[in-house]
């Protein structure tokens, strides 16, 4: 065998586990979505405004296709699940 081959039982394992993720893909319905957990629990990051504050008045907020389509946040890298109406406690007001 080769040395950059994948011997045929893991390549069978690794189309398994691709065939797997189909369904979830499909029905989260953006297979670019993505969230970081642990970003958004360091920085408590809730889907709520607080106080009257919320992401789409912060500095760090990039929009999303609409003012109410999801977005993401200059400081959450990775996640593209950002609500405009959510908040964090690295809440900026924007210029
Ligand atoms: Fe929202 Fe916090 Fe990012 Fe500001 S820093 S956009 S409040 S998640």
């Amino acid at each position: 065998m080769k040395e950059n081959q994948i011997p045929r039982r893991q390549f069978l394992k690794l189309g398994g586990v691709a065939l797997a993720m189909i369904p979830v893909i499909v029905a989260s319905g953006r297979a670019d979505a993505a969230t970081n957990a642990s970003m958004r629990s360091a920085l408590k990051y809730q889907d709520k405004p607080q106080d009257g504050k919320d992401c789409s008045q912060c500095m760090h907020f990039v929009p999303g296709a609409s003012a109410k389509a999801l977005g993401s946040c200059k400081i959450i890298p990775n996640d593209t699940e950002i609500s405009p109406h959510g908040y964090c406690m690295a809440w900026a007001k924007k210029a």
